[in-house]
């Protein structure tokens, strides 16, 4: 089993970069994961990318295997575009963000202009071990939320773009959301389909550059298709791997829930289809997380990240 580390920095330097590099091939991991864009800074209007090209060579020549992370539809940029508009809720209210998550639906144009400019962008780098696809769903904010299930629909996208898609689907105008609930199995069949074709999108396209990974939210198996419309059975006979993320911000930390969201992946999943993520607050947690799961054969594991484990760690560790 590989073992990677998300490694996040706010700006590219190549010395700390070369020098953090070495220390976490010292600390026994495999690879790393890098952001393909850089963070959101307000006052800056076009979207700025890191070096991720030499920020590889530098990984390789450090011994280390390389992944990118492309981060689909959440993108507080697209936000300040004039012409964006946020995704809407059943109730007919826009998404109202109130941390770092900005969704973007997948059905609004300038979310689709931007995946595709990202998945160019890996073309052009050529061979890559792995490309981290994240958000590649509709939105759910499963950070800060649970799934209510109460729900009868779900939770995003009902925006223009996506009724307008759907009515054309259905052949009838769909123009409200008490429609939709009686049309619920068509519904969840067309949005599982627009991310499928999202993904059938990279896999074409980067099939022969880079091993494709798609995160999914820390759900019941059962819920992913409803909340997200993502089916992750469908994405792994399309040659993709699955990186459940095994953390949940009130969760953090709860082996038990864990292993209950594993037994659930093992019922369907060969473990070798699998690239969980797990966020450790230091060095004593990553090493209980992997003691849980050492018996699975995993196709690798992300450790979520460098910066915050480092950071924890030198305050409590002396290494
Ligand atoms: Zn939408």
């Amino acid at each position: 089993m590989t073992l990677f580390i998300k490694y996040i920095p706010v700006k590219y330097e190549r010395q700390s970069l070369s020098a953090d590099l070495k220390t976490i091939r010292d600390k026994g991991f495999d690879g790393v994961f890098f952001p393909l864009g850089k963070p959101f800074e307000s006052g800056i209007s076009k979207m700025k990318y890191f070096p991720v090209a030499r920020m590889i060579e530098l990984t390789r020549q450090a011994g280390l295997k390389a992944g990118i992370i492309l981060d689909c539809f959440q993108n507080q940029l697209l936000w300040k575009k004039d012409t964006f508009s946020a995704p809407v809720n059943a109730m007919g209210a826009t998404f109202n963000p109130q941390k770092w998550y900005h969704p973007v639906c997948p059905n609004n144009p300038l979310g689709l202009d931007f995946y595709h400019g990202l998945l160019e962008k890996v073309y052009r780098l050529g061979q890559v071990d792995y490309c981290l696809l994240e958000n590649l769903r509709f939105p759910f904010f499963w950070q800060a939320e649970d799934l209510d299930i109460q729900h009868r629909v779900p939770p995003f996208c009902y925006c223009p773009f996506c009724v307008t898609e759907f009515s054309s689907m259905m052949g009838e105008v769909v123009s409200f959301a008490g429609q939709i609930i009686e049309m619920l199995p068509d519904w969840l069949e067309w949005r599982s389909g627009v991310v499928m074709n999202l993904v059938h999108d990279a896999r074409d396209f980067l099939m022969k550059k880079t091993k494709l990974i798609i995160s999914t939210p820390p759900l019941a198996l059962i819920d992913l298709p409803f909340a997200t419309g993502q089916l992750p059975l469908a994405f792994v006979d399309n040659g993709c791997l699955i990186a459940p993320a095994l953390y949940h911000q009130t969760k953090i930390g709860n082996l038990l829930w864990i292993e209950d969201i594993l037994d659930q992946y093992r019922l369907e999943f060969k473990m070798n289809k699998l690239f969980p993520i797990f966020k450790t607050r230091d060095e004593n947690d990553l090493n209980n997380y992997l003691e849980l799961i050492s018996t699975n054969n995993f196709a690798g594991v992300i450790v979520d990240s460098w910066q915050s484990f480092s950071n924890a760690s030198s305050e409590n560790y002396s290494f």
